[in-house]
This record gives C-alpha cells, structure tokens and sequence, in this order.
C-alpha cells in the first residue's frame, strides 16, 4: 500500500477515509503467534472495540483467532461475522448481571472483574464456567489513564481478596475455568509483565480446574521512527519458558491466552484527510483538515501521536506546521509538526489509525462518519459507506409544538 494506492482510494472514494491494509493484520497476527511457539496451547482473542468493523472481525475468524469482547453489542457483532461463541471471550467491567447472564446463554465465555456479581452469578449458575479477572496491582507504562492494574483502578479483583474470592467459590460450588489479568495499554518493561505474570501463576495454583492463563494486553506498538516497543520475541522466549514449568507444576496443559488490539490493527490503519486550509498567523503556520476529533480523537483525548505524511507531496521541501481540524473546538492532530510542504487540496496520511480510531469516531457537529477501506491483495475494498444525512436523523421523533409554544 504506496502514497499512489491512498491517493487513487481518496481520489474514488472521497476523504476523509480509513484505509486498513490486511497485510500487516496478518503479519502481527503470525509475529505474535511465533513468538509463543514453543507453547503448546496458544489463543490469541482480539480486542473487538479497537476496531470493531464486520470485515476486520471476518479476518481474524479466517485466521483461527478468537475475540475479546466488552459489551453484548461486540458479542453480537462477532457473532454476525461468523465466529463461534465459544471462540469469543467477555470480560466487561460494570455491566449488569442481567447483560452477563445473556451473554452467558450464547455460550461465550464470561469472565467476571467484581465479587458482588461472583456471588450472583455463582449462586445462580453454578455450573457455568466462568474466568476470574485479578487485579495484580502493577503499573504497566505509567500513564494512568492506560494502567488499569493499580490499586485504585476499577478493573478486576484484589489480589488481596482472594480470601474472599474463594469463599465464594467454595460456597457457590462455581467452576472457575480461567484466570486473567489486563494491566493496560502500553507494556514497556517485559520484567514488570513477567512480574505481574508471577501473580497470576500464584492466584492460579488456588483452582483446580482451570484450562486457561489469559494475560491480557498491552503491548506497545511504536508511534514513530524509533520508537520503543514491547519485544514481544523476547517477551515470548521468557513467558512461554515460565507458562510451561508452571503447567508442569500445575499438572496440566492449560491454555495460554492474549487479548491484544492495538498490537493487531494500529500500525494497518491509515487515515487520509484533505487539507481545506492553509492559515498563515503571526506564531504558526495551520494546516486545517476535513476532519477532526469527531474522527480520530486520540491525539486530543490521550495525547498520543499519529505521524502525518503529506502524500500528495511526499518529496517536497520540509517545513513546521500545526495540523487542526474543522471542528468548533481546539482540535489539534499535531503542532509544530515538520511536514512537507503542505498546499490547499494535498492529502495528508496520519499512521497509526487502525486501533482505537474509527472505533471512536462520533457525529459531533453534525458530521457523517467515514468510510472504511480494507486493502486486500492489491485491492481496495468498501467496508463501510460513508454515512449520509439519513444517518443523523435516524431514530429521532420529531415533537410538534402546536400553534403558540410560547404561550
Ligand atoms: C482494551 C482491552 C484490550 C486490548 O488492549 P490493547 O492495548 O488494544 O491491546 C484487552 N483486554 C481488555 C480486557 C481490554 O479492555
């Protein structure tokens, strides 16, 4: 997929538009699965809400992969896309027990994150598996909007109720077929993983009937030239040498299950925008685009940073620009970006744009979602339309006022 191939899809299909190259899907799905070889059991689930598209789930149930999901809705989807319940994992954090007893009767695998709802799920479907998510207390990466494993996060059950955890266990009579842990986006550090991972080995031993170790997710996908990321061959060499010893302690070959999105689909992802606008202030050189948080809102949520290539001017001359979009709202992609020089109509390219991209996407202003594209032996694909106007006023009931609203 070269500059050519993004500029003929914008020049067909419109912009702004996300463009997913199947490819390098594939290709993260293989690295991580050869990077855990010398485990016998291997399931790697990917993360649904980072990018939910039926197509991109269709992919990852041709290549024997399962799904993580968090709602009903995903469950659903993943459904629809043709994967088995019993290839699709749920672990939500708040949701009702009515929504987990749903999703239960579909013959997905429920995993529980708080003791109330053990209690009575466990009570009540004694007989159903379930897998149980801990809360191993360790910071992953640093950032506390994306480190969901320390002591005041929401996600999963102390370790220091495990106490309790197995009162209820013993009382419900419940088969706990699963232990897992998530600590968050962004793994730096393979010794704070495998730490963490120690944690779960020592929850585990406590259960008897266990067939599976979920480790989450996490992985850190690099942003830029240069940027660190999770070596997930050396992180594979060290947690399969440990998964297997403790599955010979535990006397059985239990299944080692991932969880990752951001690792799967972030760096296929392209988003292409046209620029509207070049405005020249007394600080800054703005180049505005037709787009913004309304489309991809991670730069302005969690900061993150997308590279941005000017496509239609891949060689020219560099100079420092602050990318916005046309919102009515400070939306910033980027600022004081080197770029190349950047004329009204080029397409810029912001990498990094298949997780937690489209997913997040909203109307606000009023504008249509965009259309996705999968790229597919050197084709490009139409996986979702545009939206239109039919769009924005769908479900809504006009109320009729009468004659004198203000009387
Ligand atoms: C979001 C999420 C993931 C995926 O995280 P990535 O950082 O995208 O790999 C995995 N597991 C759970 C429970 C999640 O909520």
């Amino acid at each position: 997929m070269d500059n050519q191939d993004l500029l003929k899809i914008t020049e067909k299909f419109g912009s702004p538009i996300y463009v997913y190259d199947s490819e390098k899907i594939i290709s993260q799905y293989k690295r991580l699965q050869n990077a855990f070889k010398p485990v016998k059991k291997l399931k790697i689930n990917y993360a649904v809400k980072a990018l939910s598209n039926l197509s991109i789930l269709r992919l990852f149930e041709k290549l024997g992969a399962g799904l993580d999901t968090v709602s009903i809705q995903e469950v659903q989807l993943g459904l629809e896309a043709g994967m088995d319940p019993s290839r699709i994992i749920y672990t939500p954090n708040g949701v009702s027990l009515e929504e987990i007893e749903e999703v239960a009767a579909l013959g997905v695998q429920i995993n529980i994150d708080n003791l109330s709802i053990l209690e009575q799920f466990g009570s009540r479907h004694p007989k159903v598996p379930v897998c149980i998510r801990i809360n191993p207390h360790v910071m992953a990466g640093g950032n506390t909007n994306i480190s969901v494993g320390h002591i005041d996060s929401k996600f999963g059950i102390s370790i220091h109720q495990i106490p309790h955890l197995m009162r209820i266990v013993e009382n419900t009579g419940m088969n706990v077929n699963g232990i897992h842990m998530h600590t968050g986006s962004d793994i730096l550090d393979i010794e704070v993983f495998l730490y963490a991972s120690e944690i779960l080995f020592d929850t585990a031993r406590n259960f008897k009937d266990l067939e599976f170790i979920d480790f989450g997710s996490g992985f850190k996908v690099p942003y830029k030239e240069g940027d660190i990321e999770t070596d997930i061959e050396e992180l594979g060499e060290k947690l399969s040498t440990r998964f297997t010893e403790f599955c010979k302690s535990y006397g059985k070959d239990l299944t080692l299950a991932f969880e990752p999105g951001k690792f799967l689909v972030s760096e296929a992802g392209k988003f292409l925008a046209r620029v509207n606008v070049i405005k020249q202030t007394t600080s800054t050189v703005f180049a505005g685009v037709d787009s913004g948080f309304n489309h991809l809102i991670r730069p302005m949520l969690y900061g993150s940073r997308h590279e941005i290539h000017n496509i239609s001017n891949p060689a020219g001359k560099e100079r420092f620009y602050s990318v916005v979009g046309y919102i009515c709202e400070t939306d910033t992609f980027a600022s004081n970006r080197r770029i190349t020089e950047i004329k009204e109509g080029d397409i810029l390219a912001f990498d990094n744009a298949g997780a937690y991209s489209f997913s997040m996407a909203s109307n606000y202003n009023s504008r249509y979602r965009p259309a996705e594209i999968l790229w597919y032996k050197g084709e490009a694909h139409l996986i979702r339309k545009k939206e239109n106007f039919k769009d924005l006023t769908r479900g809504q009931i006009p109320f009729h006022f009468g004659e004198n609203p203000s009387e």
